[in-house]
């Protein structure tokens, strides 16, 4: 299980790179975000829950390592910034935001369903509670994210239309 170790601890690592991310991207929406006061507060609520999967995710891997890289991490958020940046410069960056959003928590899930496989793999039963929990949560924000592609459209044209800022 040698070979299965070093993946589950690469993954993880991965995983804490996706979190650190997360955070970083949510911020700079709810920075940005004025009309829609719904997704800002979810938004709010789930940046809270990844810094806690974020925490929980470096302390398994301390629990595993003492060499820490966390090169990843860095290279992770400076593209984070990069793409939180990149909304102000269009139209429609809440829109575009909302589409991002449900695709990265799609990518969460998908990344936490390998970890818990794995984990199961290496009998690391604890981990294992931990991704599970980690996954409901972006079960939970995907569904809502899912939730609010149609009525944040709406919002999105009626402002528009109402020559209101709809962007934000
Ligand atoms: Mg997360
Ligand atoms: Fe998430």
């Amino acid at each position: 299980m040698e070979k299965t170790r070093e993946n589950y601890l690469a993954w993880v690592r991965d995983a804490h790179a996706m979190e650190e991310q997360a955070v970083t991207m949510m911020t700079g929406m709810i920075g940005r975000l004025e009309n829609y006061p719904t997704l800002r507060e979810r938004l709010q609520q789930h940046v809270a829950e990844t810094e806690q999967q974020a925490d929980a995710l470096k302390s398994i891997l301390e629990g595993h390592e003492t060499e820490n890289s966390m090169l990843k991490d860095t290279i992770g958020m400076a593209m984070a910034k990069g793409q939180a940046l990149s909304g102000l410069f269009v139209s429609d960056e809440i829109i575009k935001g909302l589409m991002a959003s449900y695709t990265f928590e799609h990518m969460e899930i998908a990344a936490y369903r390998v970890l818990i496989k794995t984990a199961q793999k290496l009998g690391e039963t604890e981990a294992e509670r931990v991704f599970v929990k980690s996954l409901a949560q972006e079960q939970a924000m995907a569904d809502f994210l899912a939730d609010q592609l149609e009525p944040t459209t709406g919002a999105f044209i009626a402002r528009e239309e109402a020559d209101l800022t709809a962007k934000r």
